[in-house]
């Protein structure tokens, strides 16, 4: 087949629909290039993008740096696989160690892998050093988390989408409701074989769900007193998204493991990573576990260069104020709406409760109007809609963002 000259839109959707899995329903739009805090459509259309692809793009689209890294390192060396050592894993692990204040890392690429790898260090660590016998351990989940899509990680999930027909399940997992202190003391008091509990500071795709203030400091002092690890899933939350460079750092909690990906690529390559401390990543053994791209120099030059533009460019500090800002003038157009009810989150990962039910096309509708409007946003679930920019946005725009955002809601009430 010829290479197709420039596509349209609708050739492009096309395309996909007929030769691609339909594993994803995407709002009708067709990006072809981005940068900083925009992206354009095949017909040249230039959008602000709130939803920075699912928080990975942190830095913004392209970030220059983080790009000409890649490049660099792509043109010298991409892949040894960890058969060999590589002059680049060594540096990153140090630089990533430091940044987030733990004794070592393990790298993966994707938020699942980076996921199931916590759950078997956290396996492993109880039968090697809290003594639970061989094939006991269980892990404390919260209801309506979202870790990933593995087939042990959608065992522990409730989403029936994520679920259904795809048994049987991974045991070894107990849910209880997130925010609800008392249900995670009655797990570990009426269960000794509890090893870990994997908790999201926020909950991200379950439609932004702050938990209780304390919750996370109080878990995790409930989790010290059981000897049970704590392990905090930043997939989404870290790396500034939340306007500290971790969710957990708001109530200075130190994770017992510490689970990041998207940002900390920046979005350019896919680079995760579970964080521990010796005692506890020390059960890891050569051929215990592994990943043929994990570690890869391209992936450590990348997330170097991912961290630096994180902490030069003060974007924890920048997703705080605008965060609060955005909070604070949606507040104002709610106090009169009748087609939103309330915007909740922290820094720039935000959400707005839609007044309708949740099998409503409301939000669908809202978020195509946004697209209209020149602002690309996409529902979670049913009717909360997301609003998570690049956190290198200024805050003329993020006002200009704002007016995109209420003039779009005007339509709907
Ligand atoms: C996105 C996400 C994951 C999964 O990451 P993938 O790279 O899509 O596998 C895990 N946990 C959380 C909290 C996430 O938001």
């Amino acid at each position: 087949m010829a290479v197709l000259e420039k596509l349209t839109s609708q050739q492009a959707i096309d395309l996909e629909n007929k030769y691609g899995a339909h594993n994803y329903h995407p709002l009708p739009v067709v990006l072809n290039r981005g940068e900083g805090v925009y992206v354009w459509d095949v017909e040249g259309k230039k959008y602000y993008d709130f939803l920075s692809a699912y928080s990975a793009v942190n830095q913004g689209h392209c970030h220059p740096k983080i790009v000409g890294a890649m490049m660099n390192q792509a043109q010298t060396l991409t892949l040894t696989s960890r058969a060999f050592y590589n002059d680049k894993l060594g540096e990153y692990e140090k630089f990533a160690t430091e940044y987030f204040g733990f004794d070592k890392l393990l790298p993966m690429n994707t938020g699942a892998e980076a996921v199931e790898t916590a759950l078997k260090i956290c396996r492993k660590w109880a039968y090697e050093k809290k003594g639970i016998s061989e094939n006991d351990a269980q892990i404390i989940v919260c209801e309506n988390n979202f870790h990933g899509r593995t087939t042990t990680i959608i065992s522990f999930s409730n989403d029936p989408v994520a679920r259904k027909n795809f048994g049987p399940y991974t045991a070894g997992f107990i849910k209880i409701e997130y925010d609800n202190l008392a249900a995670l003391e009655n797990a570990l008091e009426n269960n000794k074989n509890v090893a870990g509990f994997l908790v999201e500071p926020i909950q991200g795709e379950a439609g932004v769900y702050v938990p209780s203030e304390d919750y996370l400091a109080k878990a995790k002092a409930l989790c010290e007193k059981h000897n049970v690890l704590f392990i905090a899933d930043e997939v989404q939350t870290g790396v500034a998204r939340t306007g500290q460079l971790l969710a957990v750092n708001y109530e200075n909690v130190k994770p017992d493991v510490l689970i990041l990906g998207k940002a900390l690529s920046g979005g350019a390559y896919p680079v995760s990573a579970v964080f521990a401390d010796d005692h506890i990543m020390e059960v890891i053994k050569p051929g215990n576990h592994g990943s043929t791209f994990g570690g890869n120099p391209v992936a450590a030059a990348v997330a170097i260069a991912a961290l630096e533009v994180v902490r030069d460019e003060k974007l924890a500090e920048n997703a705080f104020e605008l965060g609060e800002l955005f909070r604070s003038e949606l507040n104002k157009y709610i106090e009169t709406s009748e087609i939103v009810n309330l915007v909740r989150g922290k820094g720039l990962l935000n959400a707005i409760v839609i007044n309708d039910s949740e099998e409503s096309e409301t939000a669908w509708n809202i978020c195509v109007a946004l697209k209209e409007n020149g602002l690309l946003a996409k529902p979670t679930h049913g009717n909360i809609i997301r609003f998570a920019p690049p956190l290198v946005m200024n805050k003329e725009q993020l006002l200009e963002c704002v007016g995109i955002i209420t003039k779009t809601l005007k339509e709907f009430e």
